[in-house]
């Protein structure tokens, strides 16, 4: 019901182009721009939703940006060149079913599968390790039926490829010059979500998961780490999202890990997302499944293993951190569509020319490899693409127009998504291509600048740092998170979470120097954590 009463609001609002301010109703305005910008629809199911082609492109941009192109343009392709952002994540690239290719790991040269999408898990698998079957038990969905007939053995639609992936390394490892194996895939799992929200927590959502297998405790360890790391540098460098990471606790841990690493941003309403996470499997999923390989000495040993992943929360994310109260505003480096050109004219001559002048200024920037639109559609009015293409919709972060005027000066007039008004105007710049060009450029620079330092301002304004249980609770009571040293037990963790709605969101690598008490039992605590409420 609240679904459809979310769809109807969301028809009403489109057809009357209005987002609810994200200062008066942060969750309304939520779902108001994901509407506004066609980013997804709700889907028949409860919690699934239907990702739209400007959502997908941010999904894409997401894809180019952590670590490899998306699988559609590797269609037919061989060899994977070319990582935009970092060259060492070559190592890890991905593709569609049965493609092979050399990949560099480290001074190694590496082959890589993609096995065929495996969509349904037989029940066993999910139940050999203790901890995974339990705690993703409440999450799953089940086959029990198929071709008409009760299955023996019901059958898990894939919330996760940890079983699978074991049961297939089991095939193929055998010594250990099959190691290190790692394998990726661009996929979509199901989890059987009770709270769910567009992109942030979905029953079924779209993710890359990363397993890999290893000959050492260290290297896998290693392997974790450099994984969170790539998360943490994509965020930063590409969402312009100051994350925090560290290691989660006990309680928080993947099912079926030794060690969870993530990632964790503040959202605008001040509550926590775990946009990513990288798992030590350590030798429990190899101990359950007998993924073993035979050592230099001959000697018979189980793999150490990894897992990895971000999902399409990411988006989430990407919305509830950069959006105003006029709607979506989105990073250079994310955005489907950098800059938008909208020719203004109003007689048939001054068209002609403003056409022309459009046309090369969207060749220039085009070449220059900058993602551009033009929208000369003659059904709206200038004001109305401003505000579609810009405020209240796109989120694009760059808009250019150009008028009779601008024609015959060679100029064009800039705006900027994230400055409203007057400030965020320049008049008079050169249409000169190189000028042009180097200009916007720079622009687009500033603007992915300044929504980081934004960010991070507004976190690290929102972070307190507290000494005992009292401090924790006031600052959580404020909508704050709450950082202080920890090192009481699971079921403490556990009444925090009960008595005032905030977890642990991790023990971050950065620590402050010094001894510390830990704020609940003031006995000695090795490391500080951060509570928050989460989505
Ligand atoms: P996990 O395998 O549980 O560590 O999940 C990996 C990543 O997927 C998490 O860090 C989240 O960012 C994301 N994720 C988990 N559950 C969901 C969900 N229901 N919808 C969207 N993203 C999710």
């Amino acid at each position: 019901q609240q679904q459809a009463a979310a769809s109807r609001k969301s028809a009403q609002m489109n057809q009357e182009g209005a987002v609810t301010p994200r200062s008066l109703d942060f969750n309304a305005w939520y779902l108001d721009v994901i509407a506004s910008a066609e980013l997804a629809d709700y889907g028949p199911v409860r919690g699934t939703m239907v990702i739209r082609p400007y959502g997908y492109a941010i999904w894409e941009a997401i894809q180019v940006g952590t670590f490899a192109p998306p699988p559609s343009r590797l269609v037919g392709t061989v060899l994977l060149v070319g990582n935009t952002l970092r060259e060492e994540n070559l190592k890890l690239s991905f593709v569609l079913c049965a493609l092979v290719y050399p990949q560099r790991l480290g001074n190694r040269l590496m082959e890589n599968t993609w096995l065929v999408v495996l969509m349904f898990i037989p029940y066993s698998f999910i139940e050999k390790e203790a901890s995974h079957v339990e705690g993703f038990s409440p999450e799953l969905a089940l086959v029990t039926i198929g071709g008409g007939k009760e299955l023996e053995e019901k059958l898990v639609v894939r919330p996760t490829s940890e079983t699978i992936v074991n049961h297939m390394f089991t095939q193929w490892i055998h010594s250990y010059r099959d190691l290190p194996l790692m394998i990726n895939q661009w996929a979509n799992v199901t989890r059987w979500e009770m709270r769910t929200k567009p992109f942030i927590r979905t029953l079924e959502f779209l993710w890359q998961e990363g397993h890999t297998a290893h000959a050492t405790a260290e290297e896998a360890e290693k392997e974790a780490l450099q994984m969170i790391d790539l998360y943490e540098k994509f965020a930063y460098d590409v969402a312009a999202i100051p994350v925090i990471t560290g290691r989660k606790s006990k309680v928080e841990t993947f099912a079926g890990a030794s060690r969870t690493y993530t990632i964790e941003a503040m959202m605008g309403d001040r509550k926590a997302l775990q946009a990513g996470t990288s798992h030590n499997l350590g030798q429990n999923f190899s101990r359950a499944f007998g993924t073993q390989f035979t050592d230099e000495n001959g000697q018979r040993q189980l793999v150490w293993q990894t897992s990895w992943a971000i999902s399409t929360r990411f988006i989430g994310g990407i919305i509830m951190t950069h959006g105003d109260d006029a709607g979506l505003m989105l990073p250079p480096r994310i955005a489907p569509i950098q800059v938008v050109i909208v020719p203004i004219w109003k007689t048939a001559d001054d068209k002609t020319g403003v056409l022309d002048a459009v046309a090369s200024i969207d060749q220039v920037l085009k070449t220059a490899g900058i993602k551009v639109k033009v929208d000369d559609s003659e059904q709206r009015t200038p004001g109305w693409k401003f505000n579609f293409w810009e405020m209240k919709f796109k989120g694009v972060p760059l808009r250019i127009e150009v008028g009779p005027r601008d024609v015959s000066n060679r100029t064009v007039v800039i705006s900027r998504r994230d400055v409203p008004g007057k400030q965020g105007k320049e008049f008079g710049i050169s249409m000169e291509p190189h000028v042009l060009e180097s200009h916007v450029k720079r622009r687009l620079d500033d603007i992915q600048t300044s929504l980081l330092e934004r960010a991070t301002l507004f976190r690290d304004g929102n972070i307190v740092d507290v000494s005992s249980y009292e401090e924790l609770k006031a600052a959580i009571s404020e909508g704050k998170w709450a950082r202080g040293p920890w090192s009481a037990s699971d079921a403490e963790e556990l009444k925090v979470k009960e008595e005032t709605g905030a977890t642990i969101r991790c023990f971050p690598f950065e620590q402050p120097e010094g001894q510390k008490k830990c704020l609940m039992t003031g006995k000695l605590a090795d490391e500080v954590a951060i509570f928050a409420k989460s989505y």
